[in-house]
């Protein structure tokens, strides 16, 4: 059911709705605990004035949404992007608490987001937006509160400006109130590469069920950023050859494989694929649609649609970015058994488990080595697997909504026990 008298209303907050009630119905939800369930808890909207490098003053607009605050601190990170909207940064707070509570960490649920495109920005006013941004929504943060994380338009750097400006106010060093730090400052060894990582090894785990090998196994990957570029690597370290990437300006599409380190080396030269001359150049539309045994958007929600869902090619549909599927693709993937599909919640688990092992790591002053992580990591990844898998199997659903009931119920029961209040 349709939220209508809320400010998040929007498409993809919509779209977080419609899969939440195919969950809650499989539950059996009580209305009530239903409706506080879904709706988010609280949000801040916040207005920053921010001086340019040529003197003006430019404002603005930034948000940060706690969805749910019953099973722990809210946990998610933050978007700069020129299209962000409240309503957006609703449905990905909402995801954040169900992929939260399905992976069994101790939090609830929330992300943040400023209207801009960073690309614009020189590097002094990016820095000058993040500490604003961050001196903001500071009143509603804090470790035990809510811990924000990098997502789409911010990185390492953007989280240490965040920190020190969060910490300058604390008057001690705090590093416990941000994931995905630079390891000098607190930082987990494994964050950078972790969403990227969880993505291929569900990948690895699930081709292995299908029993494909790594050497024919080819893979596209929408989003050549962090996610797509880290997912990207770790594949083709274990053999798989990869055939397509892209960003914002297109794809490119090479049959014999792309040269992944002249594409970071272009990329870090040009900053984008543009020009590329690792393969024919197409759109991302393109590129969804070309064959190819894994399929990974990594970019933005709402990519695959209605309209390309029947013609896709691939044997595995890796969710790397949030929401990437609409639900009417939803529907119609269902229908096709060549098909499968690992869940948003799921697959881009990798990320927040690591910035868990981040947070506790700051909280008790003692690092653990990058195998460690990566041990811990995968053991919680093949847990929520086998858990899914089986979910899937008792309720005869699609994988998404195994993983949502799993993911709901946690924060359901928690709420009815508690009562009204959280
Ligand atoms: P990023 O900013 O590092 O990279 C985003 C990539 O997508 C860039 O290559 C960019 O050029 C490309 N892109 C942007 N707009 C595009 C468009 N319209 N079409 C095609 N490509 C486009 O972001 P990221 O951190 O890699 O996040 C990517 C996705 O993964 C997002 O959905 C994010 O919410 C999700 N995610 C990220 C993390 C994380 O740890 N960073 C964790 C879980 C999920």
């Amino acid at each position: 059911m349709a939220l209508t008298n809320t400010i998040y209303q929007s498409p993809v907050f919509q779209q977080a709705c419609n899969q939440f009630d195919l969950a809650a119905d499989i539950l059996g939800m009580d209305a009530s605990v239903r409706e506080r369930t879904k709706r988010p808890r609280r949000c801040v909207v916040v207005s920053m004035p921010v001086r340019m490098d040529d003197g003006r003053v430019e404002i603005f607009e930034g948000y940060r949404v706690q969805h749910n605050l019953s099973t722990g601190p809210a946990k998610g990170g933050i978007r700069f992007h020129q299209d962000v909207t409240l309503g957006e940064v609703a449905a990905l707070a909402m995801w954040m608490s169900w992929k939260c509570s399905l992976a069994g960490l101790p939090y609830g649920g929330g992300k943040g987001g400023v209207v801009v495109d960073p690309r614009k920005l020189s590097g002094t006013e990016l820095e000058r937006l993040s500490r604003r941004y961050m001196q903001e929504i500071l009143p509603f943060i804090g470790p035990n509160v809510d811990i924000p994380a990098p997502d789409v338009g911010t990185n390492e750097q953007v989280m240490a400006w965040m920190m020190d400006t969060y910490s300058n106010h604390k008057g001690h060093f705090d590093p416990g109130v941000i994931t995905g730090k630079p390891v000098a400052l607190g930082g987990s060894l494994g964050r950078r590469e972790a969403t990227g990582e969880g993505v291929a090894w569900f990948v690895k785990s699930y081709l292995q069920d299908l029993n494909v090998e790594p050497e024919k196994t080819t893979v596209i990957i929408q989003g050549f950023g962090n996610v797509g570029s880290e997912a990207a690597w770790a594949l083709y370290n274990w053999g798989a050859e990869i055939t397509g990437i892209s960003d914002y300006t297109g794809g490119v599409f090479n049959p014999k494989g792309i040269d992944l380190k002249a594409a970071n080396a272009w990329i870090a030269a040009h900053q984008t694929l543009q020009e590329f001359p690792g393969g024919e150049h197409m759109t991302n539309e393109e590129l969804l649609e070309q064959p190819c045994t894994v399929l990974i958007p990594a970019a933005l929600e709402g990519v695959i649609t209605e309209k390309n869902a029947p013609k896709l090619k691939c044997r595995l549909l890796a969710e790397g970015a949030n929401g990437p599927t609409s639900n009417k693709a939803d529907e119609i993937l269902a229908q096709r058994d060549d098909i499968e599909l690992v869940p948003d919640v799921l697959c881009n688990s990798g990320g927040v488990i690591v910035s868990y092992f981040e947070w506790l790591q700051n909280l008790q002053n003692y690092y653990w080595t990058k195998n460690e992580v990566f041990d811990k990591l995968h053991r919680m990844l093949a847990k929520a697997k086998a858990s899914v898998d089986e979910t899937m199997k008792k309720h005869k659903c699609s994988r998404r909504t195994a993983a949502l009931v799993l993911g709901i119920a946690r924060v359901a029961e928690a709420k009815a026990k508690r009562g009204l209040f959280p």
